[in-house]
This record gives C-alpha cells, sequence and structure tokens, in this order.
C-alpha cells in the first residue's frame, strides 16, 4: 500500500531529500499523492514569440540569445534576459536579483512563463522559467501541459518535485485502493481514486481536475462524516421515551402572551420528534440573540415534566439562571409544577432544601448555574437536559451534567451561530435545528460606528434617550485600568461619566469581579428602572434581557470579535422601540474595519457568521480551545458545503447499514480514517 512505502524509496529521494519532505508532511507516498498542488499553470499551449497577447498568462519556448545586467538612473539594478526563436524575441526582466544571471548561458532553450507586457517589445517581469536540459516538449513535466505548482520548502524545487511525484505515481498508483464504496462513487459520480490523484497532480484538462477535485473534497468530508457518524453510534440508544400528547403546543402558546414563529414551530417540532424516541435526544439549537430559543427550549421542559420526568436547564451565569427562572415560574404559574433555583449565590439552607427536592423527584424543572454539576447534585429520574449558551461550557461538564441522569434528552443551545458547514464539522454527531427568523414586531437595532471625534455627540445622544425614559449600556473592555495600556475602563469611567457628564442621571456599576450577590442587586435594580445607565464590562453579554433598555455604546469596539459584538448588541432592540447601537472605536486594521463595517450593515447573525469565517477563517473563528476542528486537506468548508452535504448524507447511510465497518466493501473506509486523522480524531 502506498501508504506503508517510506518516501525514500522513491527514485531519487535519499535520505536528505527525505527530511525536507517530512518537513512538509510527506513521509509515505500517499502523503505524496495527497499533497496537493498550490495551483497550476497553463503551458498546454507554447504560444509562438510572435503570437504572443500582452495582459495574458502565456508561456513560450525559445534559446537564450543573452543575459545582461543594468543600473538604472534610480539604482535599481536591472537583470534582462532575451530569448529568441527563429525571428523574434521576447525579453525575460528581472528587478534587483543580479545573481539569477549565472543560472543562463546563451544558446541554452528556456521555457518562460508569465504575464506578457508589450512596450516596444515583448516582455516578460519576474517570469516563472525552466531550463530544458535537452527535453523536448512532449513527455515533459514542465512544459506542454497543466503543470502543478507545489507549496515547498527550501531545498525543493518544482521541478524536482514533479518528477518525484510523477515517479511515486508510476510506479505505486496502481497499488492504491479505492476508500469509497463503489455505491456511493457511482451514485455521485464521482471518478476513481487513481485517476483523481493522478489528475490532481497532472491533469490532462481542466475539466479531469474538477473531477479529481471534487472526488477528493468529497473523498474527505465522507471519511471525516463517518468519523461523527461512528460517534454519534456509539452514543446510549435507550433512553427516555417521552409521550407527546395532542394540544401540548396549543396549551404552552396559551401561555405566552405571544404567538411562536413558524420557526420556532418547526423547532419544536424536531425537538418533539427525537423526544418521543427512545433513542436520547443529541440536538443543537442555533439561534440568533433574540430568537427566541428559551421559549423552545420551554416546550422540551413542559414535555418532559408532563411526562413525569425532571427538566433541568444550566446556564453560564447567575444573572441568567435568575432571569430565566422568573420566565419559566411566571409562564408556568397555571401549570402547578414546581420550578426551582439552584445558584451558588443562594444560602445554604435554601441550597439543601432544593437538593432534596431534586433527589426526591418534587422538583420538576430546576434552572441552574455550574451548580448543577456538582457532586451531592442527585435528580430521581432526570428526563431533560438543556444546555443554554452551550460555548460557555466544556465537554466535561456537559456530559457531567447529561450523566446525573441514565440517559436523558439533551438539547444544547447556543447563540453564536456558526455557519452549516462548519457546524456539521464540529457538531457533526449531533442533530442542528436552526432558528433563523426573529419574533415580528421585534425594532430592528440600529447600529453607527463613530470614531473618538464624536463622542461629546454620543453623550448627547444618549442622555436623549434617558430623558425619553428609556435607559442605556455603555460598555468597557477592563474593570480597572491597567499601567500597560490605555484602554479605558470601567470603574476609572464609572466615576468619570458620574461625574463630569452624567451628573443628574443615575449611574451603575457591574462587571465580573464583583460579588455575585452585589451583581444580581444592580442588575435588578437596573431592570427595575432604578438606574438610567449601566456602565459595564461584558458581564451583559451573555442572554440578559432588559426591555427597556435602547442604547448600547460599546467603547474600543476594534477589540472585540465579529461574534462578540454580535452577542453584545444582542441584548438591546428587545422592547418594542427603536434601539441604537454605537460602536465606538478606531479601526486601525483592514479587518477590524471589515469587522465594524459588517455589523454596522446586518443584523443576521448567520450572515455575520458567514462573514466571520471568511475573515479568520475556520481555526480562529472557532478558537483553539474548544474548536475540534480536523485540518483538512482538501476542502474548504465555507467553500464546498453542498459537497460536504452530500458526504454527510452517505457517511451517515454507510454507517447505518453497518455500524461496525464490517462488510469488506467498506474496509477501505476504516484504512483511511485511521490514515487520515493520524489518530488525532477519536471513534
Ligand atoms: P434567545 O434566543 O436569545 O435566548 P430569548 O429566548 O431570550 O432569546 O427571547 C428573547 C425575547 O423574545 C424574550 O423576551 C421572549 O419573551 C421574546 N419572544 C420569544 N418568542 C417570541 C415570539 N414568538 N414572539 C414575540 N416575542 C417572543
Ligand atoms: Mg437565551
Amino acid at each position: 500500500m502506498p501508504r506503508d512505502i517510506p518516501i525514500r524509496y522513491i527514485k531519487g529521494v535519499g535520505p536528505q531529500k527525505a527530511r525536507v519532505f517530512e518537513k512538509l508532511g510527506i513521509e509515505n507516498v500517499s502523503d505524496l499523492f495527497y499533497y496537493l498542488p498550490r495551483r497550476y499553470e497553463d503551458r498546454s499551449r507554447i504560444v509562438d514569440i510572435k503570437d504572443l497577447k500582452p495582459g495574458e498568462m502565456q508561456a513560450v519556448i525559445g534559446n537564450v540569445l543573452s543575459a545582461n545586467i543594468f543600473t538604472a538612473r534610480t539604482g535599481t539594478c536591472i537583470l534582462e534576459v532575451a530569448v529568441g526563436d527563429d525571428s523574434h524575441r521576447v525579453f525575460a526582466v528581472w528587478y534587483n536579483q543580479p545573481y539569477m544571471k549565472k543560472l543562463f548561458t546563451a544558446g541554452q532553450k528556456v521555457m518562460l512563463y508569465g504575464k506578457v507586457e508589450l512596450e516596444r517589445r515583448f516582455q516578460i517581469t519576474h517570469p516563472t522559467f525552466e531550463i530544458l536540459e535537452g527535453e523536448d516538449k512532449k513527455g515533459s513535466l514542465d512544459i506542454g501541459r497543466i503543470v502543478p505548482v507545489y507549496p515547498l520548502t527550501e531545498n525543493l524545487s518544482q521541478k524536482y518535485m514533479r518528477k518525484t511525484v510523477h515517479r511515486a505515481i508510476g510506479s505505486h498508483l496502481r497499488e492504491l485502493q479505492d476508500c469509497l464504496p463503489t455505491r456511493v462513487r457511482a451514485r455521485r459520480k464521482l471518478v476513481d481514486s487513481r485517476f483523481a490523484v493522478e489528475n490532481i497532480h497532472f491533469p490532462h484538462s481542466f475539466d479531469n481536475l474538477e473531477r479529481a477535485y471534487k472526488r477528493l473534497v468529497f473523498e474527505e468530508f465522507f471519511i471525516l462524516q463517518v468519523v461523527m457518524a461512528l460517534r454519534r453510534k456509539s452514543f446510549k440508544t435507550k433512553g427516555v421515551k417521552h409521550a407527546a400528547g395532542q394540544g401540548f403546543l396549543d396549551d404552552l402558546e396559551k401561555l405566552f402572551d405571544f404567538k411562536l414563529t413558524r420557526e420556532q414551530k418547526k423547532c419544536i417540532k424536531e425537538i418533539e420528534r427525537d423526544m418521543s424516541d427512545e433513542k436520547p435526544m443529541y440536538r443543537l439549537l442555533q439561534g440568533d440573540v433574540g430568537s427566541g430559543k428559551t421559549a423552545v427550549a420551554m416546550y422540551a421542559m413542559l414535555l418532559s415534566a408532563k411526562n413525569g420526568y425532571q427538566a433541568v436547564i444550566m446556564v453560564p451565569t447567575e444573572i441568567l439562571a435568575r432571569q430565566h427562572y422568573v420566565t419559566i415560574s411566571k409562564t408556568f404559574m397555571p401549570l402547578g409544577l414546581n420550578i426551582r433555583l439552584l445558584v451558588s449565590g443562594m444560602d445554604r439552607k435554601a441550597a439543601e432544601k432544593v437538593k432534596s427536592e431534586l433527589a426526591s423527584g418534587e422538583a420538576d424543572i430546576v434552572v441552574g448555574t455550574h451548580s448543577l454539576i456538582q457532586e451531592g447534585v442527585d435528580l430521581a429520574n432526570l428526563g431533560l437536559v438543556v444546555i443554554d449558551e452551550q460555548h460557555k461550557f466544556g465537554v466535561a461538564q456537559r456530559k457531567t451534567l447529561r450523566g446525573k441522569g441514565a440517559a436523558p434528552d439533551t438539547l444544547v443551545m447556543t447563540a453564536t451561530p456558526i455557519p452549516r458547514s462548519l457546524a456539521l464539522t464540529v457538531y457533526g454527531d449531533m442533530d442542528i435545528s436552526f432558528l433563523k427568523e426573529k419574533p415580528e414586531g421585534r425594532e430592528s437595532v440600529i447600529t453607527y460606528w463613530v470614531g473618538e471625534g464624536r463622542r461629546e455627540k454620543v453623550y448627547e445622544f444618549i442622555r436623549g434617550e434617558v430623558k425619553e425614559g428609556r435607559q442605556a449600556f455603555i460598555v468597557y473592555p477592563r474593570i480597572k485600568d491597567t499601567a500597560s495600556s490605555d484602554l479605558l475602563s470601567a470603574e476609572t469611567m464609572y466615576e468619570h461619566l458620574s461625574k463630569d457628564v452624567f451628573g443628574d442621571l443615575r449611574l451603575a456599576l457591574v462587571h465580573g469581579r464583583m460579588k455575585v450577590e452585589e451583581k444580581d442587586r444592580v442588575m435588578s435594580d437596573f431592570r427595575r428602572g432604578k438606574y438610567d445607565i449601566l456602565v459595564a464590562t461584558t458581564v451583559i453579554e451573555v442572554g440578559v434581557d432588559i426591555p427597556n433598555v435602547t442604547v448600547m455604546l460599546i467603547e474600543h469596539a476594534e477589540r472585540y470579535g465579529l461574534a462578540q459584538l454580535h452577542q453584545l448588541r444582542g441584548r438591546i432592540g428587545r422592547g418594542g422601540h427603536a434601539s441604537y447601537c454605537i460602536l465606538l472605536g478606531e479601526a486601525k486594521t483592514g479587518s477590524s474595519r471589515e469587522r465594524l463595517s459588517t455589523l454596522a450593515e446586518t443584523e443576521d447573525g448567520f450572515e455575520i457568521a458567514e462573514k466571520d469565517l471568511d475573515i479568520r477563517g475556520p481555526g480562529e473563528f472557532l478558537g483553539t480551545r474548544q474548536s475540534g476542528l480536523p485540518e483538512l486537506r482538501f476542502g474548504n468548508i465555507a467553500r464546498d458545503y453542498a459537497i460536504m452535504e452530500e458526504a454527510r448524507g452517505e457517511a451517515f447511510g454507510v454507517v447505518s447499514g453497518d455500524p461496525g465497518l464490517k462488510d469488506p466493501h467498506n474496509a477501505g473506509i476504516r484504512a483511511s480514517i485511521t490514515e487520515r486523522f493520524r489518530g488525532k480524531l477519536k471513534i
């Protein structure tokens, strides 16, 4: 098998070169087969010098006539190599690279490739070139064809690389096994792996190249999705079966003072379908801030409670826990369910009481923070686990919570939408519901991005809103000033704003280093209208919902990522009043400019996520901490999204028919998993 053949077995590769290959991650022949060219040059058409067209990328062949160095008046050193055929000539020109002169001697046959310029004469500046030592254009790897250009490192030339790849293909391609089941290949009209490898390196046409590429991308996604499907298969198969009673949904709607949106109902249906199955639900609910995920989760909780099970919802902050607790208690009041709160800020006796009610089964629904996953918290019959703002929790924490029951249904929610293609890669072992549209009547948030020069105007604007009876958030990236940076901080600005700017208004300060009780007191006082302006750090980012707030000023906006800014902004625009988000910041880099203007342009979280993915790339986008993102050689998650969907469908189909991958037709898949991910992906 190509993967068993070390690269040094290829003719022309000694131990020294083998070490260089290793730097590129190429250890064996299979690695080389799957080493993707960075781009291709169309040298299939060698043009006669007299037929060169200015402005086009073209290849010509001729003999070196002369190589001369000039110094321009500006001091620039110019190397000019004249290349001619029978009757015409073209000049290759290099600036400030005099040492290249020694590469050329008169009479050599040379190929030049590059953008043709015409200024009194044909010229190609800094062309790709190759000295053709006695080669004619037939059978050459470097001319007369579409030529691969590889990403290389020192001590490897394109020519050498091509020769090596070509040799490897010549001697070992026929040993390459196709890892895709024939049926899948036929259904998806994919070329076989030998064709793909040959044509990804030495395509006979751009059409073939495309087919080769598609096949390799498909293969990569397919293997990845098989891993996802296998993981999914390894989950428990027997869990809680919730009976979805007729009319549950209508009952729930009567409890709300709004009508559920079509999207909310769609997600509810998906959840209901999972929950009424014996197999445990493992579903991600992705919805933008303010899209109404809580209401969807409440349906799931209701379903569980009505079936005599307990439901828990875990959230990352105490503020949010209390907010959910209030919402859920109020809404479910007529049902007579026992709803409890468990957070670390409670006094011990109250907490003990809640714990005993959880253990006895008396409590039907519990809202809590990390407190829920402590030892000593036991649930009598857990049916449903909801995790809100899931990205704030680690995998282990989620698992611990699930472990409080036998195999509860699990719903995780995130308000940091990620593009579907990426979701399928990272959360591929879950089912995903997308909550796209927002409830009607939601005023949109008008976003301005302004510079320091407008500060006074911004303050005036805030004052105006307060005069109308509204409230404002002002957000800073830091709690305190530090010697090492000149960022404004919440504490200092709170002092300054209270004294010098809004002396006549009521201001409060909240940040993450305050005592929990203190923080909660300030937040609830603010909610009750005791203050006009809340000066804060990003502690208000997660889930906080205060409808009367109509302005959010974010200072040093350039310091935040797109997703975080969008999250922050999502805190306002919830009360049916026109709302304003003001980004105060100086964009010093292109990407911060792009971030801020994207935010000013759109409110659609999914659109913002796509853009964010675009600006930062998948790794950065997800953050390294919890990314779980496999390295991809071929596929581009954002671009090759359609292929990903196809591959996923096929992969899940194969695994459901043959969960152990025992069928000989699927043997190649197993080998491929081990090889591609080299143990980096756990099955
Ligand atoms: P998120 O998805 O960010 O968690 P929430 O669940 O907190 O959003 O909902 C945001 C606000 O929208 C809440 O005040 C909620 O009561 C309200 N809401 C939810 N669904 C609807 C709806 N269908 N119509 C009107 N308002 C709704
Ligand atoms: Mg929420």
